[in-house]
């Protein structure tokens, strides 16, 4: 069930209790309200009694009674049932008459026999009918304790004043629905904020800070700000930071290792297992496609021996120096990789074996007519020989690169700085292994 079910829920039951609880209230008021209204009835039936019957000259007391009776029922506008006992009435004159319980009726204008025996039940006064719409019913003896010759009801309908009772009741409900208005507008507010921090946390969860600005805004545009929302809101944005950093840390990280991964730290270049990952899917479509592919490999001359005159940091000063002019002369869709100490290779899609040779040459000459500034102000040059391949319908890319490997060996055999394109022969003349 959602927060707003919930309080509208609970916001239902608590009317309900109040509806009920201003029901009961009525209910008892108009419960009091008759018995004290019968009370006074009564109060004034009696005296009404005492005043008009010293009025009436009249001898025979029955006559008598029943003249103050009519009386009575004329200036109070009430209604009266007379009950006779029946033992006190001669046997001709019953005939044809009511009777109720031992009694000799005489309903003046009442024709409801179950309300004449509702009345039998008031000892003295009470009332009668619906609680909201009751009938007040004072009873008044015939005769003395000595001649009980009977009693008569007087009844009169009791006016409630209406316009009261929507009072009492509205009041209550007025003041609980104005009561309830702020706490509908504040739960109305705290399920605003909890869907904001929910869309919020779903955002992150998804490593997405892109709402972190709205957060900002938000809070520096609530009004409250020392509540409990507001204090978790700056919480979660204190995380939310935190964790972004964070993430910001790692993201730089993960790029730096995978770096380390991919490339040769002295070089810059690609290493050995990228260049083989990378060259076979080159290979793959070359052959898909048939579009040429070639390789070539390259080897520093006498690289041991500038190392030996002028010390290993100068030969890592060349190393980077030919990787340089290596990288930096071929096209983009080449790759260019450091293939061992000082040796490189590179890949080069799209091109033939001519074209390739021309690759080579170019890129020696390059090394050829490279001076390396030594810390003392000397420049020496270096130089480079060269293994050129191209794919022939080879299976493998090891097989190409064997063949490269196969000339450069016949370039440093030749007297290196130089360029050798692979031919069948030099199988022959360096058996694989050597
Ligand atoms: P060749 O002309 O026949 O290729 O002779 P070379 O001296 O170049 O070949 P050799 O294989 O005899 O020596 C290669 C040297 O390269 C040996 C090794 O110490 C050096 N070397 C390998 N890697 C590095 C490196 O990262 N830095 C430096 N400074 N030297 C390296
Ligand atoms: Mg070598
Ligand atoms: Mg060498």
């Amino acid at each position: 069930m959602s927060l707003k079910q919930k309080v509208l829920l609970y916001a239902s039951l608590s009317l309900l209790l109040t509806l009920s609880l201003l029901a009961l209230g009525t209910l008892t008021y108009l419960l009091l309200e008759n018995k004290s209204r019968a009370s006074r009835f009564y109060d004034r039936i009696v005296s009404a009694f005492v005043n008009t019957q010293s009025l009436i000259k009249e001898e025979e007391p029955l006559t008598r009674f029943l003249k103050t009776v009519d009386f009575i029922n004329a200036v109070l506008e009430t209604r009266s049932v007379l009950f006779l006992d029946k033992r006190f009435v001669p046997e001709e004159l019953l005939e044809g008459k009511l009777v109720v319980s031992g009694y000799i009726v005489d309903p003046k204008g009442v024709s409801d026999t179950k309300l004449i025996t509702a009345l039998l039940e008031i000892e003295l006064y009470g009332t009668l009918g619906p609680i909201y719409k009751p009938m007040a019913v004072a009873r008044y003896p015939l005769g003395d304790d000595e001649k009980p010759y009977g009693f008569v009801y007087f009844i009169k309908p009791i006016k409630h004043d209406l316009t009261l009772i929507a009072f009492l009741l509205a009041y209550p409900l007025i003041a609980v629905g104005v009561a309830s208005f702020p706490v509908y507008r504040l739960v109305g507010r705290l399920v605003r904020e909890v869907n904001f921090i929910k869309t919020l946390s779903q955002d992150f969860s998804k490593n997405q800070f892109s709402r972190l600005e709205l957060l900002r805004k938000n809070l520096r545009e609530t009004k409250e700000k020392n509540d409990e929302v507001y204090e978790l809101k700056l919480s979660i944005l204190k995380m939310m930071e935190a964790l972004e950093k964070l993430l910001l840390k790692t993201t730089k990280e993960k790029i730096h290792y995978e770096t380390m991964a991919l490339t040769d730290p002295l070089t810059n270049l690609y290493n050995r297992r990228v260049f083989l990952e990378v060259a076979e899917k080159e290979l793959s479509r070359a052959k898909r496609v048939g579009s040429p592919f070639s390789i070539l490999l390259l080897d520093i001359d006498d690289f041991k021996r500038i190392n030996d005159t002028y010390g290993h940091d100068v030969g890592d000063v060349v190393l980077k120096r030919v990787s340089e002019t290596l990288r930096r002369n071929v096209r983009k869709m080449d790759l260019v990789a450091r293939w061992g100490g000082e040796e490189f290779i590179v890949m080069l899609p799209h091109t033939n074996l001519q074209n390739a040779y021309k690759v080579a040459e170019k890129l020696r000459r390059l090394v050829e007519n490279l001076r390396v500034k030594l810390p003392g102000g000397e420049e020496i040059n270096v130089s480079v020989s060269v293994g050129v391949s191209a794919f022939k319908g080879h299976k493998r890319l090891e097989d190409i690169i064997k063949e490269a490997d196969l000339a450069l060996y016949e370039a440093k055999r030749k007297g290196k700085n130089r360029v050798e394109v692979f031919r069948e022969s030099l199988t022959l003349e360096r058996p694989e292994g050597s």
